[in-house]
């Protein structure tokens, strides 16, 4: 399945998805499937190591990751993740989902991604930042605003970013904004960055919705991650009138079959760090997410969630790809089957990238826009990509995913092959 000797992944894990994604792909590419191979493998992958001094004096060791998976387009762009679980493996799929999702939007980036190997939640804020800094230094040779833009991912935020672009801007003794997005406003950040995937969800789900003739008035809405995807894709859906019947985080799940009150479950959420122990609605068994009554399912935490065994149970007629690679290909296959419609990743959650394009643009310019004109930005660039998108899907009866990465893998490996190769 991989040619790469210093990856072994199984057909379910986040780069065995990624890869079956892309053969699924193969086959639509014309004469550019000359450079498939480009995609199968990442440019660039580094490895380092971050040792930071706990505030108890001992001596820790990190394992951080930074991939540029293709630089085709333009420079590297995508978060970066701290997760006890992050390996070399899921930073590459991660990295490689992102140069899609730049090219199926038709932002001016490759993909790139990063992440470390830790609990945030083990680490005290400045051993966070402790953490943050020396992982920036160590990838400092790589990154930079012209060639690779690292923003939040999961369990990063505007403070860690705001760390990285300190760090960076120290060590190359001048100031610079452009080196990462998503960074609090006081220091270039973007306004409406931090709602934009949740926006970008939001955006797609209610134009796949409508050309399902699925109203948004009533509908049943579960989601599972209540961070910063998940949690802001349910306020704009109960804003539309839906009802958010079910919530999976890490913590536990809850369920209100009449529908919940977001805004006090994200109270509860600021308070406590999860759902559990909310009374607004009743607890249910993790897996009994899987089970709940809904009409739109939405997937906004990790990879791998959505297995062919929970596909054959959920109820949901619309899946709404909030986190990347939710889906793992035999479920794709079973969804596909039971005439269940899936927004893919690429695009679904491509809001927040889309805002991360029009931060660094207005750091380049030093020029700020409004949130009505960022936000009315974002509904037209995701909007009309979707379209473009389920245009393809339509001439050649194929998936959304298949055509969204017909879409972006087009464009892609005609920059590599324009470009050409040197030497
Ligand atoms: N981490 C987000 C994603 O997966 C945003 C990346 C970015 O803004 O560069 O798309």
């Amino acid at each position: 399945m991989s040619d790469l000797s210093y990856v072994n992944p199984g057909p379910e894990s986040a780069w065995g998805t990624y890869l079956a994604q892309v053969d699924r792909v193969l086959p639509y590419l014309g004469s550019l499937s000359r450079w498939a191979e480009t995609l199968k493998r990442p440019k660039r992958a580094l490895i380092v190591d971050v040792p930071i001094e706990m505030d108890d004096g001992t001596v820790r060791h990190f394992e951080g990751y930074r991939v540029q998976h293709n630089l085709s387009r333009g420079p590297g762009k995508g978060g970066v993740r701290y997760h006890p679980d992050v390996t070399l493996e899921e930073v590459m799929a991660l990295s490689a989902w992102m140069t899609v999702k730049n090219a199926a939007v038709n932002l001016p980036y490759g993909g790139a991604k990063g992440g470390i190997r830790v609990d945030p939640r083990s680490l005290t804020r400045k051993e966070l930042e402790r953490v943050t800094r020396r992982y920036t230094s160590e990838i400092g040779i790589i990154i930079g605003p012209q060639q690779d833009i690292p923003a939040p991912d999961v369990n990063t935020n505007s403070q860690v970013m705001a760390w990285m672009m300190d760090t960076y801007s120290v060590n190359v003794g001048a100031t610079s904004t452009g080196v990462v997005t998503g960074k609090p406003l006081d220091l270039g950040g973007s306004l409406g960055r931090v709602k934009a995937t949740g926006r970008g969800v939001f955006v797609t789900g209610r134009e796949a919705a409508r050309r399902l003739g699925l109203s948004l008035e009533g509908a049943r809405i579960a989601v599972q991650g209540f961070g910063n995807v998940g949690s802001v894709a349910a306020e704009l859906f109960a804003q539309a009138g839906a009802r958010v019947v079910a919530v999976q985080d890490h913590s536990g799940t809850v369920y209100a079959p009449g529908g919940l009150d977001v805004g006090a479950l994200q109270a509860h959420v600021r308070h406590t760090g999860g759902v559990a122990g909310w009374h607004g609605a009743e607890p249910l068994p993790a897996e009994q997410f899987w089970d709940v009554p809904c009409d739109i399912l939405i997937p906004a935490a990790l990879e791998g969630q959505i297995t062919a065994e929970r596909a054959n149970r959920l109820h949901a007629r619309l899946v709404l790809e909030g986190a990347n690679g939710p889906t793992v290909p035999a479920a794709d296959d079973v969804l596909r089957e039971r005439n269940v419609l899936v927004v893919p990743d690429v695009i679904c959650n491509a809001g927040g990238v889309t805002v991360s394009y029009f931060e660094w643009v207005q750091d380049f310019s030093s020029f700020f826009w409004t949130e009505d004109e960022i936000n009315a930005r974002l509904d037209k660039i995701v909007g009309d990509a979707l379209a473009t998108i389920w245009d393809r899907a339509d001439l050649h009866r194929i998936p959304l995913r298949t055509a969204a990465f017909a879409v972006a893998c087009e464009r892609i490996l005609s920059a590599r092959q324009e470009r050409g190769l040197y030497p």
